[in-house]
């Protein structure tokens, strides 16, 4: 059984203030946010989409093989986000008609086998992640914001903006994250360093409407 996301958090915090005090921030005191539940399975077929859906589980084995984390309870899970938050960013004709539509998703995520699929299995086998992939990045940003620096498992969505998405990304993490913090009034500027191969459209056009 996965533990309480609050209960993580505490744990990492004492461990990393005590970490701190004697030995300085090494990877392992490093906040790693990471959910099992980002991993996309879809009875198989996601094996014959050209960007691994399961990589997340795979970064971990990696850091469990590689020691640079010891355990998986130094992961600190996150929650998902729900509609309502999604909301905040994209608009209602994106969240409540586009993403309700298999052709559209299938369009988003360059996977036509899932326009063939019933929405029902679609909002579980793959809206349900992907709000898990936005609650991470959320809970990294506020972690970040906290402790210097955090690593999220998981989102860097960047395709995807407010009314749209594409390139495999639904909900856009990044400007949400971003937009958390902003509306708290924790920050008023971010910097955004974007190493995929691509352009970042999607959180391209989400700063341009803060200016
Ligand atoms: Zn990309």
């Amino acid at each position: 059984m996965e533990k309480p996301v609050d209960a993580s958090i505490q744990q990492w915090c004492s461990l990393y203030h005590s970490k701190r005090k004697s030995k300085g921030i090494t990877a392992d005191h490093i906040p790693i946010v990471y959910n099992k539940k980002v991993n996309i399975t879809f009875f198989g077929l996601q094996k014959l989409h050209s960007f691994d859906p399961e990589k997340y589980r795979h970064v971990v084995t990696l850091l469990l093989n590689n020691k640079i984390i010891q355990s998986k309870s130094q992961l600190i899970p996150q929650h998902r986000i729900h509609g309502k938050q999604l909301m905040e960013l994209h608009t209602k004709e994106y969240i409540k008609t586009t993403l309700k539509t298999p052709v559209e998703l299938a369009q988003i995520c360059e996977f036509p086998p899932l326009a063939l699929a019933p929405m029902p299995l679609l909002t579980s086998k793959l809206l349900k992640p992907m709000k898990y992939h936005v609650g991470g990045t959320i809970l990294a940003g506020e972690l970040a914001l906290k402790y210097k620096f955090a690593i999220h498992l998981g989102g860097g969505m960047h395709h995807a903006s407010f009314d749209s998405g594409g390139g495999w990304c639904v909900y856009s993490d990044i400007s949400l994250s971003i937009q958390n913090l902003m509306k708290q009034g924790k920050i008023t500027t971010a910097a955004i360093i974007d190493l995929d191969v691509h352009q970042g459209n999607g959180h391209e056009r989400f700063v341009v409407l803060l200016l």
